[in-house]
């Protein structure tokens, strides 16, 4: 059965950096809605391109292209392990989609974590964060790298999407239109909470034990329906 996580949380609360993580560490994928896009505004695809209007005032680009593109990426054979999803749902609609892409997958279920941070700190990370121009990785501008990507050397620049206004309009979007999520989930054996506001190895310790936890309890589930318990 694969492992199948999606991470909620609001835009800074460091899901991509423990998505990463957590599918470096598990040999599973890590698919970014909001990386797919930059590539492919850098790349000039014509989706991307359509997209990147909404995308720079921090508003949310169409359910239905959105779902496209998951469900092609999740259809691809390094899927097969399983996934992290970062970035995606952002609506209901999307998580709707999705519980039927997964359930046709037949792959194993869904856990869900959701990284709780507070808003003042989400506000200072976002004015912090850089991005690299060339390759797109993520960096802190506070963590002493200078303004240079460790991964390939191209120049850090601020997302466009993090200055200061288009972070309060993002910060907006998400507590309309993607916290309804968690009510969404709430009520799953495989929903959990992370307190994302803890240093980034603590977040990463309690993820892992979080998620080994809820796949654990799937497992039970499985093995305790009628007809498939031990004998
Ligand atoms: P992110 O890097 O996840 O913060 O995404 C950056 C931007 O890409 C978002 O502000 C949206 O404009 C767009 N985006 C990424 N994922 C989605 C999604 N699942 N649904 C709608 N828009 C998205």
């Amino acid at each position: 059965m694969g492992l199948n996580v999606i991470m909620l949380g609001a835009p800074g609360a460091g899901k991509g950096t423990q998505a990463e993580r957590f599918a470096r560490q598990r040999g599973l994928a890590k698919i970014s809605t909001g990386d797919i896009l930059r590539s492919g505004v850098r790349e000039q695809l014509s989706m991307a391109l359509l997209a990147k209007t909404k995308m720079e005032r921090g508003e949310l680009v169409d359910d239905e292209p959105m779902v496209a593109l998951v469900r092609d990426r999740l259809a691809q054979p390094d899927m097969d392990a399983g996934f992290v999803l970062d970035g995606f749902p952002r609506t209901v609609s999307q998580a709707r989609s999705l519980d039927v892409i997964v359930e046709e997958r037949r792959k194993g279920p869904l856990v869900v974590v959701d990284l709780v941070v507070p808003e003042e700190e989400l506000v200072r990370r976002l004015a912090g964060r850089l991005i690299c121009s060339k390759c797109g990785t993520n960096a802190e501008s506070a963590d002493g790298q200078g303004m240079t990507c460790r991964r390939c050397g191209g120049t850090l620049v601020q997302r466009v999407d993090d200055s200061e206004q288009v972070v309060l309009e993002r910060l907006r979007v998400y507590s309309t239109t993607t916290k309804p999520l968690v009510d969404y989930y709430r009520g799953r054996p495989t929903f959990r909470t992370v307190n994302g506001a803890q240093p980034p190895e603590r977040v990463a310790l309690d993820m892992e034990a979080t998620i080994d936890d809820a796949a654990g309890q799937v497992a039970r589930t499985v093995l305790a329906a009628p007809g498939l318990s031990r004998r």
